[in-house]
């Protein structure tokens, strides 16, 4: 894992220390042993790991105005990505790892304390709901998303915890422009502009496009909507 998880960050231009290697290598020794007890994933295979969970995770470092400060909250987490990948590579940011799934985040949990992360915890919720928090809405600087949900179901799930001048990046496939487009509306109402980027990820197998919501309005009161009903009904 580690021999190809150095090849494919030198090809994304991306540096990580002998340490922060180490600690991607004990995530996916984890992940691994993890995985034969509870479902987190299907990708355990070395090389697949190394580029799907974590090099793909680290995707929005490449863009030249990522600054890796601040809060970020990983919405619909699973079993940490791109969540872990982004705290080992920026231990600046304070990370918030979200899901509502528990025994995925008792994983997170586990390799938090094993490899002895700090500024990084766990959210057990439905996005609907947390986004309601006063605590947490318009509190982040930077929001992730990868694998939960169609851009226009997403963005609702997003958006609410952005402070204005964040941004939401959700990972998206080579699809991601149509996906944009479609969710143009959504994104305008939750007061967000989208734009796409294709990045490198280190094998050209693996096409990413990032979906840069940049929010330049508060998200009105009425969003999220109840648990269940983004999903149902995108708007
Ligand atoms: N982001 C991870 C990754 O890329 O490996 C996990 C992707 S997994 C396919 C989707 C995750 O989103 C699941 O763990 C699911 O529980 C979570 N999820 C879906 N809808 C959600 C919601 N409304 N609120 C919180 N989590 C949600």
């Amino acid at each position: 894992m580690r021999e190809y998880l150095e090849v494919f960050l030198e090809k994304m231009g991306l540096s990580a220390t002998e340490r922060q290697i180490g600690q991607m290598q004990r995530c996916y020794e984890m992940l691994v042993e993890r995985n034969r007890s509870v479902n987190l994933t299907a990708v355990t295979e070395a090389r697949d790991a190394a580029l799907k969970h974590f090099a793909d995770s680290l995707a929005p470092l490449t863009l030249p105005d990522f600054t890796p400060t601040g809060k970020l909250i990983d919405v619909g987490t699973g079993a940490g990505f791109p969540a872990l990948p982004i705290k080992i590579l920026c231990p600046a940011v304070e990370v918030v790892a979200m899901d509502a799934q528990r025994k995925k985040l008792a994983f997170i949990d586990d390799v938090i304390a094993e490899l002895g992360l700090e500024g990084i915890r766990t959210l057990h919720a439905r996005a609907e709901d947390a986004g309601r928090d006063p605590l947490l809405r318009e509190t982040f600087d930077h929001a992730v998303a990868r694998a939960v949900a169609p851009l226009p179901i997403l963005v609702e799930y997003a958006m609410p915890f952005v402070r204005t001048g964040g941004r939401f990046i959700a990972y998206k496939g080579p699809g991601g422009p149509a996906e944009a487009e479609a969710a143009a509306g959504a994104v305008r109402k939750l007061g967000g502009v989208c734009d796409t980027v294709f990045v490198k990820t280190g094998d050209e197998t693996l096409e990413r496009c990032l979906c840069l919501v940049k929010k330049i309005a508060p998200t009105p009161s009425a969003y999220p909507r109840k648990a269940g009903i983004p999903e149902k009904k995108p708007l």
